[in-house]
Formats: structure tokens, sequence, C-alpha cells
């Protein structure tokens, strides 16, 4: 491929991808608006916003086979980490955050369950769900974070992706925790999700919230790793086409899922909320605007939490 390294670096010229357009990764309806041509880097990246749901998503989508040439040849100038074996620091805040998940689950499985983490990275919440005497598993396509989690935890890593991956066993628990917002086909790997999980068993999701979560970073909440970007109602949609049903809402896109049909009503009552939040965040040159304010509030720190 002809494109350089200095080319990912230039603003205003486009990522090395050609893509295809797609209807709703999320939903599947055809109509959307456009909302952004560039992203936090001001690198051209085309986004928009299903009309029905309103998942904010990249298009022309790009296809599996220029996901993984970024995967591999550029990907790591965006999440420096990415390639080098996961740092103390790195490793601390992942076991504070599978920490908070863990207390997430209180009474939600019985006292030893069987646990699968889709893309568990350095393997902080398989380690997590260990010590609690949970039977946990976990596989992660990334080579690095991967061999990390399968040098701590062994056979209960895989190092692959979920599309190469089969379990003889299904699970009282999969989780997948800021994965699904990188996949192309979100909705196939919900299933698969449900189809790991027991017919009484539960999958935990957890995305990046474009919905409501402060402050709004405009545009500058798109990126070319992030395809596709969730709010809480729009995750329930997607969620639903899979054929799970929100069963514990944790936080604003952490959501706990059973196996179950949502009715046609409530997946439209959900779309429409979906579609709502995302207008409110685009609506009126809001991105632009939004950027430019987050960038000024990153500098004075204004853009810290209250309390
Ligand atoms: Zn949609």
């Amino acid at each position: 491929m002809n494109y350089s390294i200095l080319s990912f670096f230039l603003p205003f010229t486009g990522y090395p991808y050609q893509g295809h357009e797609v209807a709703c990764p999320g939903c599947g309806h055809e109509n959307h608006t456009r909302i952004a041509g560039i992203d936090r880097r001001l690198k051209r990246l085309p986004t928009v916003a299903c009309d029905f749901c309103g998942l904010i998503f990249t298009n022309p989508m790009p296809t599996d086979a220029e996901l993984s040439t970024y995967y591999s040849d550029f990907y790591r100038f965006d999440y420096q980490a990415a390639d080098t074996a996961p740092k103390e620091k790195h490793l601390r805040k992942r076991r504070l955050e599978a920490a908070g998940r863990v207390s997430q689950l209180e009474g939600l499985l019985p006292g030893t369950g069987r646990t699968l983490d889709f893309g568990c990275g350095s393997g902080e919440f398989v380690g997590a769900m260990l010590a609690l005497g949970h039977d946990a598993h976990g596989f992660e396509p990334g080579d690095t974070y991967g061999s990390h989690a399968k040098s701590l935890y062994g056979d209960r890593i895989t190092v692959n992706g979920w599309q190469d991956v089969t379990y003889s066993d299904q699970f009282d628990l999969v989780t997948c925790f800021h994965v699904l917002e990188h996949l192309s086909n979100p909705v196939d790997a919900l299933r698969q999700m449900a189809a790991w999980a027991k017919p009484d068993g539960f999958v935990f999701i957890e995305v990046p919230d474009l919905g409501k979560t402060h402050p709004n970073k405009g545009f500058g909440a798109l990126h070319f790793a992030h395809l596709l970007g969730f709010n809480q109602h729009n995750l329930i949609v997607a969620a639903a086409q899979a054929g799970l049903a929100p069963e514990r809402i944790v936080a604003p896109t952490g959501i706990i899922f059973r196996k179950g049909t949502t009715e046609a009503g409530s997946v439209e009552a959900e779309a429409a909320k979906g579609r709502a939040l995302s207008e409110h965040l685009y609506a009126g040159g809001k991105m632009i605007s939004s950027y430019f304010r987050y960038q000024v509030g990153k500098l004075t720190g204004s853009n810290k939490r209250p309390g």
C-alpha cells in the first residue's frame, strides 16, 4: 500500500481505506445523516448518525481487510501503549476498573460461575473473577496484551479474534468491555455472545458513552479505531437484534443483558430516545463548537466533573 506513516499524521487527509457504504450496523436502518467530516486528529473521517436509532458510525465503513491493515500498521500510533508490554501504570488502572465491574455484578451470579471475557486485554477482569472463585476465561486478539494475560492465566486465555474462538460449554456470564465500538459487525458479535451464554446467563456490555457523559467532546470523540459511537438507547436497540434484553443498567453505557426478546414497541421507543440524544450532540453545528469548548476546557481544567 502506498500510504506512509507521514500521511497518517497529516491533518485534513484521509485514512488508508476506501471502505464501503453500509446500513446502520446497530439496527439495519438504511437512512443516516452526515454529522462530521473530520476526527479528533483533524483527519478526514466521514461520520454519520442513523436516522432511526441515532447510532454514530463511520461511513463508508472500512472492510475487514482494511481494518486488519490499520491494526497491524497504524494502531500503535493511535494508542501508543498497544505495541509494547503493558506498563504497570496501565495495569493498575485496569485492575481498578476490573474491581469496579465486579462490584456492578453484585448478587447476579451463583456462588461460583463460569465466565468469559470477550476481548480481555491484559486479563485483569479474568484475574478479578478467578480471585472470587469463578471459573473465568477470556480471549484477546491483540498479541501483546493477549500474551501478557496468557502468561498469567495460561489455558484460560486464548490469543485470537472472536470469529476464530470456540468453546464447548456455555457460560453464566459473558463480558465485553470497550470492544464493541471497534467492530463493524456489532450485532454478529452480540449474537455470538448470546450463543456463548447459558439460557439463563448474562451478557455484560460496556462501551464509551456518546450520549450523556460530560463533557461533550464534539468530533473530538471520533477516531478511526472507534467505528461506532453508542448511547444507552441505541446500545439496547443493537442488543435487541441479537436477542438480548436489558436486565440491569449500571452506567450510561454499561448494561447487563439477559437472553430474551424485546418487544418491537420498546425497541422503537429506545430508538427514538437514542436518536434524540444523538441529535442533541450534533444539531446546529454543535460537533464543532463542542470540540473547541472541550479543547479550551482541557487547557483551563474546567472539563473536570463537579464533585
Ligand atoms: Zn440505527
